[in-house]
């Protein structure tokens, strides 16, 4: 099994992903190629960096020191590095476990459950939380943390259903969206920005604020 994952970037902390404050890790590479898709920059299977699981469990550990409430796994289509993703989850829970936190884990994935073959769901059936589904973007929502009506958010532990049961429905006034800047003038964003202008909007105001937005994708941190 390899012990390398292609990351496109790992944050901490990240509060527009999932319950509480959380590390925010994106995976590098997707083929599911949905149009609309606004993480282009994440579908190159050689892009990002190649990172030990060893190394990525240490910002998992140094997260739970920091009082993280989870960890929330993106991209890209983490699913296309089933074995080391599994790896890495399975490490996490030992790490939740000793540290007698509730940390859980949300998974993004653009599959559907129906098309998992054995490795992609023994990986997926390790998080707490899946989200899954294609980003249609003829089909917008409200729904938090969901980019698209047709994507689910399934519940499959205890801690899930404790923290998550009640976000199942839940439609904000506005999709958390959270913003970082750096000293030198430039911003990101991590979000999902799942209603027509959204995106526009939070890019405007920055560069009306004299940031420059940086390349973008809606769940992009640093
Ligand atoms: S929306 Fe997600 S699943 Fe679809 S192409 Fe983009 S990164 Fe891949």
């Amino acid at each position: 099994m390899s012990d390398v994952l292609r990351l496109t970037r790992a944050h901490f902390p990240v509060t527009a992903l999932g319950y509480g404050t959380r590390l925010g890790i994106w995976l590098q590479g997707c083929p599911l190629a949905c149009p609309g898709c606004i993480a282009k920059d994440t579908w190159d299977p050689d892009g990002g960096t190649a990172v030990g699981v060893g190394e990525l469990l240490g910002d998992v550990r140094r997260a739970i020191a920091a009082g993280a409430d989870g960890v929330t796994v993106s991209g890209g289509e983490p699913l296309e590095q089933a074995a080391p993703l599994a790896a890495f989850l399975l490490g996490v829970r030992e790490l939740a476990a000793a540290a007698g936190s509730g940390f859980d884990v949300l998974l993004y994935t653009g599959f559907e459950p129906a098309e998992l073959d054995a490795d992609r769901r023994a990986a997926a059936d390790l998080a707490d939380v899946l989200i899954t589904g294609r980003y249609v973007v003829t089909e917008p929502t409200g729904l938090i943390w969901r980019g698209s009506a047709n994507q689910r958010m399934l519940l499959q532990t205890p801690l899930a259903e404790l923290r998550y049961a009640a976000y199942l429905d839940h439609e904000p006034d506005t999709p958390p969206i959270q913003v970082e800047t750096t000293s030198d003038g430039r911003a990101w964003w991590v979000g999902v920005p799942n209603r027509p202008g959204t995106k526009q909007e939070v890019e405007s105001a920055l560069a009306s604020l004299g940031y420059t937005v940086e390349s973008v994708s809606w769940r992009r941190p640093r």
